[in-house]
């Protein structure tokens, strides 16, 4: 009883420490805003010393650090470009950086999204990014936004700051932030990566295009391919991301140069940079035009027909007949049904874990019709009397379905029952069946 009464005793104590702690970091943080708003235009002995090797530059001076210490960047996106944009401009001395995620750090995030570390999986993307650019740069202020950027906010959040930098990974949000961008007349330096490829231009900068300009209607979702399902080396998003650095620091300082109506092409394969010119402002542009129609902001789910986050979207093609759930293939492989069960993801993503008996025939050779009479061919073999049921997995239960909707005609042609597809794929497996089945 003594020691549970001890117990509680510490806990209350642990508990108004950490309150006090909150408390003092706000006054500090507060402090320090207070003395940073006053001496704006002079830099002080830290500083100097600090940012002596940049400002010792032609192209910066004092007078370029004094414009960098005065400007306001919000980066959209603690990921993969976001981590390393944010790390540069925090180390050039930008007075204030928000930070922008609705997100929290997990494990796949770690290969690329170096300000967060092992410790700070499970908590705010934005805690942990302030953390890390806190620890480097005290003399700026970090503020965060633990949010998802949406129609309703983004106006609000985007007009505290100077220059907006697009480290998000989806087109609903490139859309929010580009029209959000034009309505309040702010740059919006855009940076995408993939696999090892990535591009960067600058929207809406010294009369150039804008993002609708080059593109005035979304992509189709099912042509839309995120980190998440085509993977990315981190060296590639370190790049990108450090580029849009640079180019934010270009507009501060007004030097020329920018990337305002070019787009950076950047193969990491071949390690070669292209610059390819883009076509000029679009005269009857939906949001930039003289005669714009498009005077606030829209519903971007609906407008692109996908979900505003990096997170892996669902998508819903087939009728509940041509589906199955691994509730029901695992009864099925119990009774030993003769079946085939045709794996769709890459060879490197089969390489990592696989179902038993399943063979493994790429969406790409699919869709393309490359391996499909191997299909066909395979299953009127082993069929003998009822046309032998054919089953379709892939990660995470949406190439599945785009191989049902493509076989599905080729089966019928032949007269064999239509292949279905295992609703949620392998992650549903391991959360349904076998919670020692590898999720990747
Ligand atoms: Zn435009």
């Amino acid at each position: 009883m003594e020691s549970e009464t001890c117990i509680a005793e510490l806990e209350n104590d642990i508990r108004a420490l950490r309150k006090q702690l909150i408390q003092k970091v706000q006054q500090l943080k507060t402090l320090k805003k207070h003395f940073q708003k006053n001496c704006i235009n002079k830099l002080n002995n830290n500083e100097i010393a600090r940012y002596s090797r940049q400002i010792i530059l032609s192209g910066i001076g004092v007078q370029g650090q004094l414009k960098l210490k005065r400007a306001s960047v919000l980066v959209v996106g603690a990921g993969g470009l976001g981590c390393p944009s944010s790390l540069y401009l925090a180390g050039a001395g930008i007075g204030r950086i928000g930070i922008l995620d609705y997100d929290e750090v997990e494990l796949t995030n770690l290969h690329r999204q170096l300000l967060h570390t092992e410790s700070s999986i499970g908590l705010a993307k934005v805690e942990s990014a302030e953390a890390f650019l806190e620890q480097l740069n005290s003399q700026i202020e970090i503020v965060t936004h633990h949010t998802q950027l949406s129609s309703d906010n983004a106006l609000r959040i985007l007009e505290l700051y100077d220059i907006i930098v697009d480290a998000t990974d989806n087109v609903a949000t490139r859309y929010l932030l580009n029209d959000a961008c034009i309505l309040l007349n702010k740059p919006l330096v855009s940076g995408s990566a993939l696999q090892l490829e990535g591009q960067l231009t600058v929207y809406n900068y010294n009369g150039g295009p804008c993002y609708r300009c080059l593109f005035p209607n979304p992509p189709p979702p099912e042509t839309v391919t995120n980190c998440g399902d085509g993977g990315v080396l981190g060296a590639i998003t370190g790049v990108i991301g450090a580029l849009q650095a640079l180019e934010t620091i270009k507009i501060i300082l007004g030097n020329e140069g920018v990337l305002s109506g070019r787009l950076l092409l950047f193969d990491g394969q071949q390690s070669t940079f292209r610059n390819l010119k883009l076509r000029s402002k679009k005269a009857d542009c939906a949001v930039c035009s003289e005669g714009a129609s498009l005077t606030k902001l829209i519903d971007y789910e609906q407008f692109c027909n996908m979900k505003a986050t990096d997170k892996d979207s669902h998508l819903s093609l087939l009728e509940p007949h041509e589906r199955i759930t691994v509730q029901e293939y695992k009864e099925l492989a119990d009774k030993g049904v003769p079946r085939m069960l045709i794996d769709v993801r890459g060879a490197n993503q089969f390489e990592i874990c696989q179902l038993p008996a399943s063979v493994n025939i790429p969406i790409d050779d699919i869709l393309k019709n490359r391996r499909t009479d191997e299909i066909l061919e395979h299953v009127s073999r082993m069929t003998t009397s009822a046309s032998m049921p054919v089953f379709i997995v892939c990660r995470r239960g949406n190439d599945s379905q785009l191989a049902v909707r493509h076989l599905s005609p080729l089966f019928q042609k032949s007269g064999m029952s239509l292949p279905r597809d295992i609703v949620g794929g392998l992650h549903a497996w391991t959360r349904g069946i076998d919670p020692d089945f590898p999720i990747y």
